[in-house]
């Protein structure tokens, strides 16, 4: 794990996955920089750790200070090592459905909805929110699993006309409460991925769960949800890893 700067939340979200790895019995080593490190300091780090045999995983937790470029960042990572899947080698398999690793968020979302024992396939999808970490393999990951899917943005017109017609609804937005449950069929499986702080303090999700509880055949809640399952499909990306960079076996 490697962190630049001291920006609160990347710090809890490394000591998070910093704990998993102890629980799971996984060797890890932080590499804390200073806000002022430079992009060739960064650059030379991630290339030591690509050599290191004893390192199948490297993460660089995002964002990066502004003065680094994050594309050269994440290009610069061997992708057997991309755990995060960020990496546009990561990326095309992924889009081809022939994949090492996934991105963990989506990933956590697909575990969910697999081990709830809900069948995508033929089912309507909507995904609300198209960012390469979130939304766009979100969608790529239902497709693979025969969903019918659509995929919503800032600029959809009448956005709840889509995710009325959902039966697999997941909410990656970034705006708190934003999925009211008029917006929702009945009884659809609802997803919520957003995290937000609001200004008590107390996180919530981008779905409103008080109302869209009454409506939603399933829906899950944040805290609790979608956050703790990133971290699982972390580890799981990581002994993925492991057995890549031990016997050469990729998919
Ligand atoms: P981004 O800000 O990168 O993307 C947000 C997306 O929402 C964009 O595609 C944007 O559209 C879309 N959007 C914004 N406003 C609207 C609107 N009014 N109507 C429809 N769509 C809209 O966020 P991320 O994908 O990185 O994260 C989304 C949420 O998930 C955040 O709350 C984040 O904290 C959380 N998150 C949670 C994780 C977890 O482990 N549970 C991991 C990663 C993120 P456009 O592209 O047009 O701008």
């Amino acid at each position: 794990m490697v962190i630049v700067g001291d920006d609160p939340a990347s710090r809890i979200y490394v000591n998070n996955k910093k704990k998993a790895c102890a629980e799971c019995g996984i060797y890890s080593e932080e590499y804390a920089l200073p806000e002022s490190t430079t992009q060739e300091e960064l650059l030379e780090l991630i290339d030591r750790l690509n050599k290191k045999s004893d390192i199948s995983g490297i993460l660089v937790q995002l964002p990066v200070p502004e003065h680094i470029d994050e594309t050269t960042i994440i290009n610069a990572i061997n992708p057997n090592k991309d755990v995060d899947a960020f990496h546009p080698v990561n990326v095309g398999k992924i889009m081809v459905g022939n994949f090492d690793f996934v991105p963990c968020t989506p990933a956590g979302v697909m575990e969910l909805i697999n081990e709830s024992g809900i069948d995508v396939s033929g089912k309507e999808c909507v995904v609300v929110g198209r960012s390469n970490i979130v939304g766009k393999p979100q969608a790529m990951l239902l497709l693979h699993k025969n969903g019918t899917v659509t995929i919503c943005h800032s600029r959809t017109k009448d956005l709840a006309s889509h995710t009325k017609n959902a039966d697999i609804l997941v909410a990656a937005v970034g705006i708190p409460k934003f999925i009211t449950g008029d917006m929702i069929k009945p009884g659809a499986v609802v997803i919520d991925v957003g995290i937000n702080r609001l200004e008590n303090k107390k996180l919530c999700g981008d779905v409103d769960f008080d109302s869209a509880e009454k409506i939603a055949g399933a829906i899950t809640p944040v805290p609790g949800g979608v956050g703790p399952m990133t971290i699982a499909m972390l580890m799981k990306n990581t002994v993925r890893a492991a057995v890549i960079n031990r016997t050469g076996k990729q998919s």
